[in-house]
């Protein structure tokens, strides 16, 4: 397939928003692509490049983008950030620039999928000092090629932002349908192998293929998820339960073959060598191969945790490492097991897994208790808050382990307070003492099918130290300025307290937060991961409710 013809597509899928119609379309595709081109476009059509449990990173900020197009027009760079200044979108001034330059030249390429491709993965394997030059070669090139609309959406892929709206859900169901395979099978297969578009080719092959697909070492699968409820449901609705410490760390999955092991942090990167001493803890607590899901801790002098942000910053570290390991000791606290020795173990229930997992680890297990009486439960509750933990988890004991998945069968429990985590979409400068610096953040949720609406602005809760390191992230992400306002590709996203959501036309959201408040940053949360609107009007409902 071209890359044009893909860019026709986009714009097509762009115009339809009902959900079934947009199935159709992608199904009507799927079955001309060969097993090459098809795990590409199923990726590029979610604004992915590379599978989801991969390292590769294209790592290409917009003022590569900015160059790159205005070399090619033949304008200078102002003129290209006048434009998207003026459209408040890159893709659409990408689009407007390069369809003006292409009346004046001819080109000599038209790229296939396989090409942008493989242009793509070259990008992430520079490396070094000539690092930036050459990527500029390679993405001019891409943008010579292009005339508007494949400008439009190859700018967008570039950024990581394609903004059509095509979901993990949609592409599961067109897949189903493309290959008259069920659902269920699809969903299956993608939770063990992470990466829809490998999927969609086993999916050609028929549903015994699919059945077949299992975790494999190395290849991080998304973390199951918890949903907020109360210990009376779940023990009115399961029973005898599982409870555990609810830890106010990092999550991990550490993944160990013989002596090669790597760990990963929630947003599934590799952060293997910046916590070597939790690597270390990990690989004496058994000598199986195995695939361990849990949360890192960091601890004072007398093994009492320490704040949330403690975690965060060793995860973060890239230099300097072995003074940071003296100065913030992590300790892991491992509560799943997904594989052992050459099976998957996501489908057993969790007792039968809770089983496995004390069997065959030595050390590190987090504790649990089994119980189906809510006096008993509500006790170890307090017990954990007493010890400084965030509250408690409590499991389903039938429960499968269902990657990517936030469900009722984990249930978090912890003291009520109000907070949302939120995308960082703008930003206005500061004013006084802090006119070099973001003063106030414009912030988004995301519709269900990842499209960002405004919500709210915040501008209080930050320290100093908090606000430089805001700058810091945010300043190499800015896409246009104007006036004093400045926009972001969306990449980092805060977790902010309110008192109140209220109905507002000044937002996209149609909400509003009131007294918005800075909690922490949530740089182990990817912009996928933000809240939802459905989410917000439940909140919104369950206010009302309240109040009444
Ligand atoms: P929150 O914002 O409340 O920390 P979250 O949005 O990060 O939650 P949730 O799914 O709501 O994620 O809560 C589950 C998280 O709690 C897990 O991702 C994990 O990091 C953490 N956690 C701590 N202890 C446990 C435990 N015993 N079992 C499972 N998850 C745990």
């Amino acid at each position: 397939m071209q890359f044009s013809e893909f860019s026709e597509i986009c714009g097509q899928l762009e115009k339809i928003s009902g959900r079934l119609d947009t199935i159709d379309m992608i199904a009507s595709h799927l079955p001309g692509l060969d097993d090459e081109e098809l795990p590409i476009f199923i990726r590029f059509l979610m604004g992915r490049i590379f599978p989801d449990w991969s390292q590769d990173k294209i790592g290409i900020g917009p003022n590569l983008v900015f160059e790159s197009v205005a070399y090619v027009a033949g304008n200078d760079r102002s003129k290209v950030v006048r434009e998207i200044n003026k459209q408040g979108d890159v893709g659409t001034a990408v689009e407007n620039i390069l369809s003006k330059k292409e009346q004046t030249s001819f080109f000599s390429e038209n790229p296939d999928l396989r090409d942008v491709y493989s242009d793509f993965a070259y990008l992430s394997s520079i490396e070094g000092n000539r690092s930036q030059k050459e990527k500029l070669k390679v993405i001019r090139k891409l943008f010579a090629n292009a005339g508007g609309a494949e400008g439009k959406y190859l700018s967008r892929l570039i950024l990581g932002e394609l903004r059509i709206g095509i979901g993990e859900g949609n592409i599961r169901d067109a897949i189903a349908k493309a290959f008259d395979v069920p659902t269920e099978s699809v969903e299956h297969a993608y939770q063990a192998a992470n990466d829809l578009g490998e999927i969609a080719v086993i999916a050609k092959k028929g549903v015994d293929e699919l059945r077949a697909v299992r975790i494999s070492l190395f290849r991080p699968v998304k973390m199951m998820l918890a949903k907020q409820g109360t210990i009376a449901e779940m023990v009115e609705e399961q029973g005898a339960i599982a409870a555990e410490y609810k830890y106010d760390g990092t999550r991990f999955q550490f993944h160990k073959s013989g002596d090669k092991c790597r760990i990963y942090s929630r947003k599934l990167e590799e952060v293997t060598t910046a916590i070597p001493d939790i690597v270390d803890i990990l690989v004496k607590t058994t000598g199986h191969d195995v695939i361990l899901d849990g949360e890192v801790i960091a601890v004072d002098g007398n093994g009492n945790p320490m704040p949330f942000q403690h975690v965060l910053k060793r995860f973060r570290r890239k230099h300097d490492i072995a003074s940071h390991i003296e100065n913030i000791r992590l300790v892991p606290n491992i509560f799943d097991i997904l594989y052992l020795d050459g099976e998957t173990l996501i489908d057993k229930p969790f007792e039968e897994r809770r089983k496995i997992l004390v069997e065959n680890v030595s050390l590190h297990v987090a504790p649990q208790i089994v119980s189906d009486d809510i006096i008993t439960i509500e006790a170890f509750y307090r017990e954990a808050l007493d010890a400084g933990h965030e509250g408690i988890m409590i499991k389903s004991l039938k429960s499968a382990y269902t990657p990517g998945q936030r469900v009722r069968q984990w249930i978090k429990i912890k003291p009520s307070v109000d907070t949302i985590d939120l995308a960082v979409v703008g930003a206005e400068w500061g004013e006084g003492k802090r006119a070099h610096l973001f003063g106030s953040f414009i912030l988004a949720c995301q519709d269900e099918s990842g499209r960002l609406l405004r919500i709210s602005k915040v501008a209080t809760g930050f320290s100093d130290e908090a606000l430089a390191g805001v700058y810091d992230l945010l300043k190499d992400t800015e896409i246009s300025e104007s006036g004093k306002v400045v926009s972001f590709e969306p990449e980092v996203v805060f977790e902010v307290g309110y008192a109140e959501i209220q109905k507002s036309t000044n937002y996209e959201a149609g909400y509003a937060l009131r007294f918005p408040r800075f909690i922490r940053f949530r740089d182990d949360k990817g912009i996928d991961e933000i809240e939802t609107i459905s989410s917000i009007e439940d909140r919104f409902r369950a206010q009302s409710e309240k109040i009444r």
